[in-house]
């Protein structure tokens, strides 16, 4: 994916002089067939570029402050090919500020038993040399992913592959803006939240942006471009036939719905924004009856839909936690199979229960299992009630995982639930998109658990990601991790909740 080219991973291979120059000679050309092997592999989405052997402190520290001003650099992978005394690191891991992957391998895989002698031990030292780089990772309490195994190793390098993806979306979200279309929703606590503490530990920024100001790029829409735009959809999408004619209600809907869409692409455009947030109770000027009426006929579904598609950030009703996060979740997912969802109805039916998870509109079609129909219903919710036009769908079975980020008041809490998408029946009068499943380790102690966490009723799903996506980005970002699995009980899920309140509270530079 696009985005993936745009970024490098760097690899720092730790040694020392103590054996030699010969020695270093060859840990650097180890190090070199090493890296053109991980590129050459097809695992990895972004390239890894060798940046040389480290001898010195100095060396270190160097290299540091380079990945720190490389703005292509997105995170730093270590290996300690002889014995590197750790002393050396400290000046270096004090400064870096990108991602850390310590990779414990080796250039040689077995042992070559009948002509193994000192020489050889010598120089194939990692055994020993990454636990003394480890040890110091651990006494500066960095934060740092370990993937151990051979570098030739297909489920060695996808780990490092579910990292760079990681890292390629924190280095993404490092300048990311976020416009708030209309405030939060009145009244509603869990999507809101310290957006000044989110700059800081998640780097995104978000700015509220006068629906006035929307629709002075609503005014300048060309008629020829909406009317092209409508036409591409009756390519992309099912429809009824009839929706084509230009003088019925639903052509109109079609209409205003490719309007908002270029409306929200051009105002994205010019102010670099990778997401936005909407509220449905505010759309522009009051009156839809006024003769001079400037605004959206109703929320912008559609348009939403179609933009989380294409990897902008969205978050119904002002929540821009979740813009953020779907954002990172796109391009995490390489632009696969993920969506903003809610969870919406509850489906009782013993071991089978199941939530189905919908929005007013906004439910994003790379998770759709058919393709999208176009649709026009009334919508009766918010400032507005208009005919509107929608993508109606149902997800594909699958396993997947969801997952939300909430602000507790002294720290943000990533919460992630492993869940399973089942086939709905049919729902002929629902005129929106869904996904139906079944959280886990089942119904009663997966929605249980989240509820226990204080998660959100909005969450960001992908079919692509699993936990260890989260744990990586959990780790990188410095922020608290409660994960619902399989092997989720209540009462240890509620321990691990009252032992993380303690950490982060005695762990004040994570709060
Ligand atoms: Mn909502």
């Amino acid at each position: 994916m696009e985005i993936f080219d745009q970024y490098e991973i760097w690899w720092i291979t730790g040694a020392q002089l103590l054996y030699g120059g010969d020695a270093v000679v060859k840990v650097d050309a180890h190090s070199q067939e090493m890296v053109e092997g991980l590129n050459k592999s097809g695992v990895l989405p972004v390239k890894v570029v060798y940046k040389g052997t480290a001898n010195s402190s100095k060396e270190v520290s160097d290299l540091m402050r380079a990945a720190n001003n490389d703005p292509k650099c997105a995170g730093v992978i270590t290996w300690m090919h002889t014995f590197s005394p750790a002393k050396m690191w400290i000046h270096g891991l004090q400064l870096l500020n990108k991602p850390l992957l310590h990779f414990h391998t080796q250039y040689n895989a077995e042992i070559p038993w009948n002509d193994i002698d000192m020489d050889f031990m010598n120089l194939n030292q990692s055994a020993h040399g990454d636990r003394e780089f480890g040890h110091i990772c651990a006494r500066m309490r960095l934060r740092r992913k370990v993937v151990v195994g051979h570098w030739t190793d297909k489920k060695v390098l996808e780990k490092i592959a579910v990292w760079q993806r990681v890292a390629v979306a924190w280095a993404d979200s490092q300048d990311m803006l976020i416009l708030r279309f209309g405030d939060q929703m009145n009244n509603v606590a869990v999507t809101d939240g310290d957006k000044v503490e989110a700059e800081q530990r998640l780097g995104y920024h978000v700015d509220y942006c006068p629906v006035s100001t929307l629709m002075e790029y609503h005014k300048k829409v060309k008629k020829e471009d909406i009317l092209k735009l409508v036409n591409e959809y009756f390519k992309l999408y099912e429809h009824k036939h009839e929706m084509e004619i230009p003088a019925s209600d639903e052509y109109k809907a079609v209409w205003d719905a490719a309007h908002a869409e270029l409306t929200l692409r051009a105002i994205l455009k010019d102010k670099g924004a990778k997401g936005f947030t909407t509220n449905f109770d505010d759309l522009g000027t009051a009156d839809i009856n006024d003769p001079k009426f400037v605004g959206f006929t109703q929320i912008p579904g559609l348009a939403s839909q179609r933009l989380m598609a294409e990897g902008y950030g969205f978050g119904a009703e002002g929540d821009w936690k979740s813009a953020a996060l779907y954002r990172s979740v796109w391009v995490m997912s390489e632009g696969k199979a993920c969506s903003f969802l809610e969870d919406y109805t509850l489906n009782f039916n013993g071991a089978d229960s199941t939530i189905l998870q919908a929005h007013m509109l906004e439910v994003c079609p790379l998770i759709a299992e058919e393709r999208p129909r176009l649709e026009v219903h009334f919508l009766g919710i918010g400032i507005r009630k208009a005919q509107t036009a929608r993508l109606v769908f149902t997800s594909r079975p699958g396993n997947g995982c969801t997952a939300t980020v909430v602000d507790l008041g002294n720290r943000f809490r990533l919460i992630v639930n492993d869940v399973e998408c089942v086939k709905s029946k049919p729902m002929p009068n629902l005129p929106v998109a869904s996904a139906l499943w079944k959280p886990m380790p089942d119904f009663e102690t997966g929605a249980g658990a989240w509820i226990l966490a204080g998660g959100t009723h909005h969450s960001c799903f992908s079919y692509e990601l699993n936990q260890e996506y989260w744990e990586d980005y959990a780790e990188i970002a410095g922020i608290e991790m409660a994960v619902i699995d399989k092997d989720t009980t209540i009462p240890e899920f509620k321990n691990t909740l009252r032992w993380n309140e303690v950490y982060y509270m005695l762990n004040k530079s994570l709060c």
